[in-house]
């Protein structure tokens, strides 16, 4: 499966704020935003004229992009399926987004990254109502058990993630037994309950001209 494999920070600092893309790096002073908070390249100092709208709408897109770990083309099919469905796009569209498996993993905090959500999915370590389920992009619903499986409970990335979980706020739409490391949605994920402010409208007016 195609994902993005470049520099991570350089995502953070070409949107001018922390992604959490790169799990306990992003707490500590080594995280690039503490110490190169401009964007990369040549001419990242500079100041830049006043941002078109264009110019806002591509970067909130690639904003979101970069946060859930989506291509360009499997964005693209997340927004036609957000338009085909009912309700505001934008809010399917996060929705949609948010019930990924490998999201859900990193938001019940047994992983520290979705980069490492998505490893653990593709290498059999993580369950769905008590079954090996290896597709990142799977989507939850409400109420099913996500768990690790017995045997992958001592990996380090996971005991890594369990140790620090208290760092990281625990969103209020998701529920986690810390003894099981088992865990499920319990309410539709709100784009207000997130700690990184998205826009979504932006994304709409960007697509609907396409
Ligand atoms: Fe972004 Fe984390 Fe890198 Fe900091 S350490 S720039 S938050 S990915």
């Amino acid at each position: 499966m195609a994902r993005y494999t470049g520099a991570k920070c350089k995502l953070c600092r070409r949107e001018g704020m922390k992604l959490f893309l790169k799990g306990e790096r992003c707490y500590g002073s080594s995280c690039a935003m503490e110490r190169r908070p401009h964007p990369p390249g040549q001419h990242g100092r500079r100041r830049g004229r006043k941002p078109s709208d264009y110019k806002l709408q591509l970067r909130e897109k690639q904003k979101v992009r970069s946060i859930y770990g989506v291509l360009e083309r499997q964005f693209r099919i997340y927004y036609a399926e957000s338009v085909r469905r009912s309700g505001p796009t934008g809010e399917v569209l996060f929705n949609l987004l948010e019930k990924r498996l490998d999201n859900v993993v990193y938001r019940l905090g047994l992983a520290p990254s979705r980069d490492a959500a998505r490893q653990l999915v593709r290498h059999k370590h993580v369950l769905v109502e008590g079954a090996v389920c290896d597709i990142p992009s799977a989507q939850m619903r409400m109420g099913q058990q996500v768990s690790i499986r017995p045997k992958s409970r001592n990996i380090p990335v996971v005991a890594e993630a369990i140790k620090n979980t208290a760092r990281r706020e625990r969103l209020p739409f998701v529920e986690v037994d810390d003894q099981t490391l088992t865990g499920k949605l319990i309410a539709e994920p709100q784009l207000s309950d997130l700690p990184i402010p998205i826009q979504e409208n932006l994304i709409v007016e960007l697509y609907s001209k396409v």
